[in-house]
């Protein structure tokens, strides 16, 4: 029996964190614990206070079940590195300002184990995450207790409703508000700092929708304050309007997936088309030349074979930034599908121009170096190269899209025939359409840069796999 529980606790997903994250995440927990026992104990409640909690619980219950599915959309493409915020703090919130300290601390935790419905947490090793994110709201609930105890005309209750009482009661709440949100984000983001040193001040901010969505729910808990004392039958009115604001976090980043493959960050095949098609266009008004080139990595399949797919997504994503780093910002790459990536490129100027950034992709990709880590045969460097087809518009039988990627594409399946590692450029390019009008030379592409030196990136998995979400 006691060598079972003690199997159980040597288990832990925490303890396979790096030791300065252990006492982090272990002190904030026994200090949130401590503060939540002793504030239950000290602090009094009536049954009003009970039927208050039971309202806000059941408005908060109601309105997890109905943004249920958005979450899981939402969990779906979520970056792991960045603080995650959603929309429990219009009832936490509220709870905090009407209830007595021991039932806002309750209100947190039944909301938090309702939302273990949205993210099930039993048997991923994720349970110290769970306590921990409690821990934090906890933390920040009780820094902002401490200003609404000494700030508010009358704490726990309502803001005053008298112009000048009214205004400092809600100057107070707004301070506890930020206070709250400050305390729970800065210990969140601490420990993905702590998890992940490498993490850069600005990933570990959410996206400005997030944090907007989190102010929103900030907001409508001071407006549910006050309802619950007034009038609690207005509340499922109010929840409707929390589920709402939720579903608009949705739209940026449906925007954001429709256009980006998930693996490399590069644009995914629909929406590189898009733009080409756009660039087309404009290129014909214009008069002027673009170029597409297919980049397709050779003999990838034994990559995979060898050193396994993680690390070929590794090389994948190593590919895509030596891709990014070579083009112009008004040009587009994409990920047209497996190992193959597309590049779109606006005014080219001339077939020249464009056979000389192709190599200097090649170049690039050549110059790649990765070293697989653990369990594979070597411990040498793997480095990959690339096949190129290139195809400049416009040209003569070249009118459409599908028509210019096909010629790149035979390109391409001529560069893989002549052994692989080269640029070929469809000979259906080589006949401008009017000699005449050769396009002026844009000056980018007359000057040959060198290739990048060889970039080393991490393979597979995290340092450690290490994910916090803020609690509410
Ligand atoms: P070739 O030089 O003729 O292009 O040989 P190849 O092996 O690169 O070509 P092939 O098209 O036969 O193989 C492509 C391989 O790419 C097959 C597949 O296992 C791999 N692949 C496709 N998508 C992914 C992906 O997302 N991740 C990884 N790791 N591999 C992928
Ligand atoms: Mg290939
Ligand atoms: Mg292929």
């Amino acid at each position: 029996m006691v060598g079972r529980v003690r199997r159980w606790c040597t288990g832990w997903a925490l303890w396979r964190l790096p030791r300065p994250l252990i006492i982090y995440v272990l002190s904030a927990n026994s200090v949130a614990l401590l503060l939540a026992i002793t504030t239950a104990f000290l602090v009094p409640f009536d049954v009003g206070d009970l039927g208050r909690l039971a309202v806000l619980v059941g408005c908060a219950l109601v309105n997890i079940v109905l943004i249920q599915h958005i979450e899981r959309k939402r969990e779906y493409s979520r970056n792991s590195k960045v603080a995650y915020v959603d929309t429990r703090a219009a009832w936490t919130f509220a709870a905090l300002i009407v209830l007595p300290l021991p039932l806002a601390t309750a209100m947190v935790l039944i909301s938090s184990i309702a939302w273990g419905r949205v993210y099930p947490i039993a048997g991923r090793g994720l349970l110290h995450r769970w306590i921990f994110t409690n821990s934090t709201v906890l933390l920040g609930s009780f820094a902002a207790a401490f200003v609404l105890a000494n700030g508010m005309s009358s704490y726990p209750g309502a803001p005053a409703s008298t112009p000048l009482a009214g205004l400092a009661d809600f100057g107070v709440i707004a301070a506890a508000a930020l206070l709250r949100w400050a305390v729970n984000a800065g210990m969140v983001m601490a420990a993905i700092a702590l998890s992940d040193p490498s993490v850069r001040v600005r990933e570990l901010f959410s996206s400005f929708s997030d944090q907007s969505l989190e102010a929103g729910a900030y907001a409508l808990g001071v407006a549910i304050a006050v309802i619950v004392l007034a009038n609690p039958f207005v509340l499922p009115a109010v929840v409707v309007g929390v589920v709402a604001l939720h579903r608009s976090s949705l739209v940026d980043q449906y925007r954001k997936a429709a256009r980006q493959d998930t693996k490399t960050g590069l644009a995914s095949a629909g929406w590189w088309h898009e733009f080409a098609e756009q660039t087309m266009a404009r290129t014909r008004d214009r008069e002027a030349k673009m170029g597409v080139l297919m980049v397709d990595l050779d003999h990838f399949k034994s990559i995979n074979d060898t050193y396994g797919h993680p690390f070929g997504d590794d090389v994948l994503r190593a590919v895509a930034a030596e891709l990014r780093a070579e083009i112009r910002d008004d040009d587009a790459c994409g990920r047209w599908g497996g190992e193959e990536f597309t590049v779109v490129l606006r005014d080219v100027g001339s077939e020249a121009n464009l056979r000389r950034v192709a190599e200097r992709i090649r170049l690039r990709i050549e110059s790649i170096a990765l070293t697989p880590e653990g369990g594979v045969p070597s411990d040498e460097p793997i480095h990959v190269t690339a096949s190129i087809g290139a195809a400049v518009y416009p040209a003569q039988g070249i009118t459409t899209l599908d028509d210019l990627l096909l010629a790149a594409d035979s390109a391409l399946y001529e560069a893989k025939n002549s052994g692989r590692n080269t640029v070929r450029v469809s000979p259906i390019s080589r006949a401008p359409v009017d000699p005449e009008r050769a396009p002026v030379e844009p000056e980018e592409f007359r000057e040959e840069q060198p290739p990048s030196t060889p970039s080393s990136v991490r393979p597979h998995g995290e340092a450690h796999e290490v994910t916090y979400e803020k609690g509410d």
